[in-house]
């Protein structure tokens, strides 16, 4: 049996990755998990899969927590030392972080210092450290195992390959809800429009991130550290239909893609039982009833952030960090409607513009560059972003 542990149990990665574990009886034992605030869930799951120990983020939710789980012997731990606590556990195989954002980032570092393998979905912890955790992962001879839909085609597609006959990874994406919409239309966008994802049902922020395609430039950067590429070797591609998950170009001009139906438990699966492919009850893509996929390239001016990304990749150091700190903070803003959808490129752009560069950040500086970039755009655009 595979010991796993579970951050973020209680999002929409950590619930489907529940999914998953009650379907394959007898692979895994879920030994600890986290959750940032929804203590009545989180206590339903620590007691349906017997936990050994849970942690709660939000300090309020504490005692909560500790009430409902008063007759068991599951340890509660509690705010950010308590997160740290469980990520760093050394008796599971797996840590699966599926934490929203930056946050993220600090737990996936602790679960590799560990010695342990790390499924990740957060994928901000590559954008925000990616050659910090990099080096890490070499250092301990652990691995990273990816959640991200088109990471986990990339993977699969690369079993048996070697790495110096990649031309380029193709990463594809849906477009977003506002693949057809005009460019003008998109400074009146509301909060419930950004949230329709056509494909994809997901949390709130990496919703946001798909409609303003954010989520997108993230992934080519994660893919560059994933991948160990050079960032002009990561392309991105619209496919409207999200059934080709992403595709490698080798040098021979061959294109491998792997496909499914857009359902996030397939790749959680693929990463909780590799090398396996096990058996899975989920909807099959049906090919002749799809009949149609599409593709078009990404319109790069009704997105900047696609470009906002590809710029802070090339320019490396402490640039990537901070694109994401801000890019956390301004879809909080834009979620909470203090601001536009395009103040969100905007407030990105003038803080990686603006920010005090380090060549080489650890996670200290990065630290240091999230309270730079908070108070930055508390100073330049007067708003308290609820993150
Ligand atoms: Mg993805």
């Amino acid at each position: 049996m595979k010991r796993l542990s579970i951050l973020g149990s209680t999002g929409s990665i950590g619930t489907q990755a529940l999914e998953v574990i009650t379907s394959l009886p007898g692979e895994f034992q879920v030994v600890a998990m986290t959750a940032r605030r929804n203590s009545a869930l989180l206590a339903e799951q620590a007691r349906r899969f017997q936990v050994k120990a849970v942690a709660i983020v939000d300090e309020t939710a504490h005692d909560d927590l500790k009430e409902r789980l008063a007759d068991t012997r599951i340890e509660v731990l509690t705010g950010l030392e308590g997160l740290q606590a469980i990520a760093g556990r050394d008796d599971v195989d797996l840590c699966l972080n599926g934490i929203v954002g930056g946050a993220g980032m600090g737990p996936t570092i602790a679960a590799l210092n560990a010695g342990v393998d790390v499924a990740l979905s957060n994928k901000e912890s590559l954008v925000m450290a990616g050659e910090y955790i990099t080096a890490l992962v070499q250092r301990k001879g652990v691995h990273i195992y990816p959640v991200d839909s088109e990471h986990s085609a990339i993977w699969q597609c690369l079993v048996g390959e070697q790495g110096d006959q990649i031309r380029r990874l193709i990463l594809t994406g849906s477009g977003g809800p506002f693949r057809t919409w005009p460019r003008e239309k998109l400074a009146d966008v509301t909060r419930d429009e950004a949230l329709q994802h056509p494909n994809w049902n997901m949390g709130p922020k990496i919703t946001i991130d798909s409609a303003t395609m954010m989520n997108k430039g993230l992934e080519v950067i994660e893919a560059r550290w994933l991948f160990n590429l050079d960032p002009d070797k990561v392309d991105i591609l619209i496919h409207p239909q999200s059934i080709v998950h992403s595709m490698v170009e080798f040098v021979d001009g061959s294109i491998k893609a792997q496909l499914g139906v857009p359902d996030m438990k397939v790749p959680i699966q693929y990463a909780l039982t590799y090398p396996e492919h096990k058996p899975s009850q989920w909807p099959r893509l049906d090919l002749a009833q799809v009949a149609t996929l599409t593709f078009e390239p990404p319109d790069l001016e009704k997105f900047p952030c696609i470009a906002l990304a590809y710029d802070a990749l090339i320019r490396g150091g402490s640039a990537p960090a901070v694109l994401n700190i801000a890019n956390d903070l301004a879809v909080a803003a834009f979620l909470a409607e203090y601001i536009s959808f395009p103040d969100i490129p905007a407030m990105i752009g003038k803080a990686v513009a603006e920010h005090p560069f380090v060549e080489h950040p650890g996670p200290e500086e990065i630290e240091d560059l999230g309270n730079w970039t908070r108070d930055h755009i508390v100073h330049t655009w007067n708003i308290h972003p609820p993150v």
